[in-house]
């Protein structure tokens, strides 16, 4: 039996499903490259029949791909099959994964066939993909309540029909890890040609038991293990692929398998993540949490003080967390400011860093120490404009607690300038209502946060705005010393990618209710310790 463990990201189609995480064509191919980096062995890169949205995601991505296997979701259904074929066979190595459910409540109330029909369904659909594609994946959808003599007979069929591997998910993270040993043993020693596949494992976390149960398959057998980036995913989310990572590392006495994973992009790949839906992983969340590696208590700063092993398992470099001795300020020069956005994870080409130094340059007249925080935040809201995006000339605000507030904003487009004046229940809303006055592009406000970048009075404001025109949402953001700057800038990037986008977003509908931009949305959000 091979000791490598194949890591199956399914960040951009399980996680990308998660309320709050959906990403558009642009923001899931930078995700997509993180992941490459990150050297997981397969993306599922999306479901491609869900929308034409999700084909082209799923398809640029295979399109952009390396070597590893790029795959796509489908039912059990012919047309499902023939788009995840279409949208994945650029990819150098294409997988189709398609999936049946095989446990009787599923088979009964949601698929109303037996079990003899959902048999025959799946040999046929696993033939038909592989008639398309040589590398197929069928999954038995709710394995972990399926009656085990029939799981046996399912997975023994399907490997006949060509499937390379056989997925038993954990679907609604029901199992413990002694259900999992149980059920991937049996299938170990009760099917036959059990050898000619991959098994794999892909447990929901509802009972908090993902990893804990992933680690049981890989001991029981499991060769692929598949999970997402912070875990996130359905309800509770999936196995965290950087949890499960640093187990098998750190724990290699008793998981002595290989995984291509290069954990010092762990932190890159999970702040990439952030960056994109503007979500931070809990403090406390293991491994890429802000408090993951912090000590505070004596007793542990001392014991570390003397030997770092006393109260470190894993080292902060082991996972991409950068040691930084020199604050960066007025006085650096152009070189250790694209190494230190190296070692944060932005390597910058020329035309790029002469941008992002300028704007670097800026911030040291307003602020007396740039942190990594302050950088990170530069580098994630900034974004080459050309001509024929609308930028900020300048802007006034008035407001008060006893008056309307009114806004003045100028825009440069195309070498012009043009001013609107608005009014609103708050200067932040007047600015924005301003802009949309301008740019002529109606838009509704779906999501609007700020944040205080660094902890200091000088600190930044960090605006994070997600609008949209009904159909499809876009993100900006923006950062400024201030928060109306800072509100204005995000939202032009918002505008800028709704009109550059043509109608051609590709994200994900919207079905949520459009938000009203109201001043209680300033308060609340704004966390300081959060980051890095
Ligand atoms: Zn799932």
């Amino acid at each position: 039996m091979q000791d490598q463990i194949i890591i199956f990201d399914t960040t951009l189609r399980d996680g990308e499903q998660a309320p709050g995480y959906s990403m558009n064509l642009e923001e899931k191919l930078k995700m997509a490259k993180r992941l490459e980096k990150l050297g997981v062995n397969v993306i599922e890169a999306g479901f491609a029949i869900a929308s034409p949205g999700d084909f082209e995601a799923v398809k640029a991505i295979a399109d952009n791909a390396g070597d590893l296997i790029i795959a796509s979701l489908s039912r059990a259904l012919e047309k499902d099959i023939d788009a995840s074929y279409q949208a994945t066979k650029n990819a150098k190595r294409p997988r189709i994964h398609t999936f049946l459910a095989t446990s009787d409540l599923h088979l009964q109330y949601k698929l109303k066939m037996s079990k003899e029909e959902a048999l025959e369904r799946s040999i046929k659909m696993v033939k038909y993909a592989r008639n398309l594609c040589p590398d197929v994946e069928f999954s038995l959808e709710d394995a972990t309540r399926t009656d085990l003599d029939y799981m046996c007979r399912v997975v023994e069929e399907v490997i006949k029909a060509g499937a390379k591997t056989i997925n038993l998910p954990d679907t609604v993270g029901y199992a413990t890890p002694i259900d999992i040993e149980t059920m991937f043993k049996t299938v170990l020693n009760k099917v036959p040609n059990v050898d000619k596949a991959i098994l794999s494992a892909h447990c929901h976390n509802d009972l908090g038991l993902g990893l804990a149960n992933s680690l049981a398959a890989i001991k029981a057998g499991a060769r692929q293990v598949e999970g997402t980036i912070c875990g996130i995913g359905e309800r509770a989310g999936n196995t965290a692929i950087e949890e499960l990572t640093m187990s098998i590392k750190t724990r290699n006495d008793i998981y002595p398998y290989t995984i291509d994973v290069n954990s010092k992009e762990i932190y890159k790949t999970a702040r990439a993540l952030s960056s994109i839906t503007n979500i931070k992983p809990f403090p406390s969340k293991a491994i890429i949490g802000s408090n993951a590696f912090a000590h505070e208590s004596g007793i542990h700063q001392h014991g570390i003080m003397a030997n770092a092993k006393t109260y470190e398992i894993m080292t902060p470099e082991s996972v991409g967390l950068v040691k930084t001795e020199f604050i960066l300020g007025k006085h650096s020069g152009q070189h250790a400011f694209v190494k230190r956005m190296e070692d944060l994870g932005y390597p910058l080409v020329k035309e790029e860093a002469n941008r992002l130094f300028k704007e670097f340059k800026a911030l040291c007249d307003r602020k007396k120490t740039i942190s990594n925080r302050d950088l990170l935040a530069l580098v994630e809201s900034s974004e080459s404009w050309g001509e024929n995006d609308w930028t900020l000339d300048k802007f006034v605000v008035n407001s008060g607690n006893m008056m309307t507030s009114t806004a003045c904003v100028t825009l440069l487009h195309k070498g012009k300038k043009y001013e609107e004046v608005a009014v609103g229940s708050g200067p932040v809303y007047a600015a924005i209502r301003a802009v949309e006055k301008i740019v002529k592009h109606p838009f509704g406000l779906y999501d609007y946060s700020l944040n205080a970048v660094t902890e200091h009075r000088d600190a930044q404001g960090e605006v994070f705005v997600k609008i949209t025109d009904g159909e499809e949402f876009y993100r900006g953001r923006g950062v400024s010393t201030d928060v109306i700057e800072a509100s204005i800038l995000s939202t032009l990037a918002a505008v800028n990618h709704m009109i550059n986008s043509n109608g051609l977003a590709l994200g994900s509908s919207i079905n949520a209710q459009q938000m009203d931009l109201s001043d209680d949305m300033l308060v609340g959000h704004s966390d300081k310790k959060n980051e890095g």
